[in-house]
């Protein structure tokens, strides 16, 4: 059991500011989040787009404002629980909630902070049968630890970003790269088109185009696919499918946890501080609703930083928190660091 003081479900640029802003009043922050690596939408739909709007960053890549977040949080020691989906929500008779994940990790808080986003990206599967025989048996969706595939014959398929720089990193990891989509041209950056050419003039990858896999096969794991090119079929053996066709977001068990859900969004209280119905459990950033709501990376800082506040006050009943600046008390970081602005800066301020 993973216990914390704050449960942030979702680790996008929301749950990611909530570390730091617990962090101030010395509360531990542990999340969860579907993807395997954090930043939300920031990391997996737009890392190498500018962001314009970030207060004091006249242009930030979405990908380095991720790595700045977690950067700023490190002090806190959040925890990860990562490439797993929150999915149920028990509230035990103390008021504290356990939080269990479809992989069956439970995480123990008196404060659950949704930071879901736009929901759990699910990934898109591809139509084929007995998929779930071999899920985590050769059949993923989403690349972890590329080590899990050195010295094995992997087959990716898809035409977008991700099967193109997959491939392209494999190449140098994997015992047999092969490419499969069911086009000629492909939707990902063109400099990543080029590299997969290269590759493939090198025999460092394999490209099959267009064609499909319309097959799994296996003993409880896969070892082979069935592959039509031209209205051909022909047999692939293989360790590994990944089939890369990009991640649809959806509420998921949220949904289901009794909070009051308005427009695929969850309501919350934001005349004070992002509460949802259920007490103990706040909303913040774009999973949430409220009049004149703006789904901008700015309010789900806003939110986080009010949501912290409660947080406190949930768990220290009674106890008083008299804000400070950081610029005059410092940061003492729970792995034992200080930040401070040096003595002489503090006396004139
Ligand atoms: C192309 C594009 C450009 C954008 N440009 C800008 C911009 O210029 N400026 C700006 O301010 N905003 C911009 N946005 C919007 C901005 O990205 C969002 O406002 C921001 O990402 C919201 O952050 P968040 O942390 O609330 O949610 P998200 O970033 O969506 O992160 C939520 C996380 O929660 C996880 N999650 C959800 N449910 C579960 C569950 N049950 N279990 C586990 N994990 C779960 C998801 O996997 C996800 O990682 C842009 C968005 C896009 C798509």
């Amino acid at each position: 059991m993973i216990k914390t003081d704050i449960l942030i479900i979702g680790a996008g640029p929301t749950g990611l500011f909530t570390v730091f802003e617990a962090g101030l009043l010395k509360l531990k922050c542990h999340l969860i989040d579907a993807l395997p690596q954090a930043g939300g939408q920031c990391s997996e739909i737009y890392p190498k787009k500018p962001i314009y709007d970030i207060p004091g960053f006249p242009e930030i890549l979405a990908g380095d404002l991720t790595k700045n977040l977690l950067e700023q949080g490190k002090q806190f020691e959040p925890g990860f629980t990562l490439g797993e989906r929150a999915e149920t929500i028990d509230k035990l008779e103390d008021g504290t909630f356990i939080v269990t994940t479809n992989k069956g990790t439970k995480h123990h808080a008196p404060v659950v902070a949704i930071a879901g986003g736009l929901g759990s990206f699910e990934p898109r599967k591809p139509g084929l049968d007995n998929l779930e025989i071999y899920e985590d048996n050769g059949l993923e969706y989403f690349i972890k630890d590329p080590e899990v595939y050195r010295n094995k014959r992997v087959v990716i398929s898809g035409g977008g970003d991700s099967a193109l720089d997959w491939s392209i990193f494999l190449a140098d990891v994997a015992s047999e790269v092969t490419l499969i989509h069911r086009r000629n041209e492909f939707r990902g950056a063109l400099d990543s088109v080029e590299k997969v050419s290269e590759l493939k003039e090198a025999g460092k990858i394999n490209l099959i185009t267009p064609a499909e896999v319309t097959e799994l096969h296996g003993d409880g794991k896969i070892e082979a696919l069935t592959v039509n090119k031209d209205g051909e079929d022909f047999r692939l053996e293989t360790d590994h499918f990944i089939p890369l066709f990009g991640l649809s977001p959806k509420l998921g068990p949220i949904g289901n946890w009794g909070l009051e859900i308005e427009k695929n969004a969850i309501k919350v209280d934001n005349t004070l501080n992002y509460q949802t119905n259920i007490p103990g459990i706040f909303a913040i950033g774009d999973v949430n609703t409220y009049p004149e709501k703006l789904k901008l990376i700015l309010c789900g800082f806003h939110e986080a930083t009010l949501m912290c506040q409660a947080a406190y006050r949930i768990i220290n009943p009674g106890k008083r928190y008299v804000l400070k600046y950081t610029t005059v008390s410092g940061i003492d970081g729970f792995d034992g660091s200080r930040k401070e602005a040096p003595k002489a800066v503090v006396q004139s301020i």
